[in-house]
């Protein structure tokens, strides 16, 4: 069984919703870097105060910063864990190639949540959340395009990815995703 894993995809393609589900049923992290700063935001940290409107604007937070929260959460006792929405950029890859050499715990598998972008715009508008406004949506998708999905080639030549059919129904994808964890 598969216990470092990575949850690859656009906006609104269901990574938040499968890496929850997997790690429940595994009693894996889930570390979604957006959850993590949301909470930070709604706990009103001096972080979350640097980041919000960032977030609002649907801009990137700094590469250094999700780095240094991703690497805290990573050194906590763990069974496994999932990564949900790092990384976002190249540099964020290598970065966490360095921190997982470190720690020793290589990455296992990147499921890709393929998934057209009209239903992942209308995905996003019913989901309500408060970054989720029309113009932010358009922003996330386009910056998505532009920096995050170089990262399927990349992990595809590491031999890492699964590609996974996100345009299904949530118990499809997910009895999908269980069968390539094994
Ligand atoms: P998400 O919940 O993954 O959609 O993330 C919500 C927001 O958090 C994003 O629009 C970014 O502003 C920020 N964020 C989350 N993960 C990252 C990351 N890996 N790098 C930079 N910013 C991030």
């Amino acid at each position: 069984m598969k216990k470092h894993l990575l949850f690859l995809g656009a906006p609104g393609a269901g990574k938040g919703t499968q890496a929850d589900l997997l790690s429940k049923a595994n009693s894996y992290l889930h570390l979604s870097t957006g959850e993590l700063l949301r909470k930070e935001i709604e706990m009103n940290t001096n972080l979350g105060r640097e980041v919000k409107d960032i977030i609002t604007s649907g801009e990137l937070v700094s590469d250094e910063l999700v780095l240094k929260i991703v690497r805290q959460n990573l050194d906590k006792d763990n069974n496994g864990w999932i990564l949900d929405g790092y990384p976002r950029n190249l540099s964020q890859a290598h970065s966490l190639n360095e921190v997982l050499i470190e720690i020793n715990q290589p990455l296992e598998v990147v499921f890709y949540l393929d998934i057209p972008e009209e239903v992942l715009i209308k995905r996003l508008l019913l989901r309500g959340r408060k970054d989720d406004t029309e113009k932010t949506i358009r922003k996330r998708v386009d910056i998505y395009k532009k920096t995050t999905e170089p990262l399927i080639q990349y992990f595809k030549e590491l031999s890492l990815l699964e590609y996974i059919n996100a345009d299904r129904d949530l118990n499809t994808i997910s009895f999908d995703i269980k069968q390539k964890m094994a």
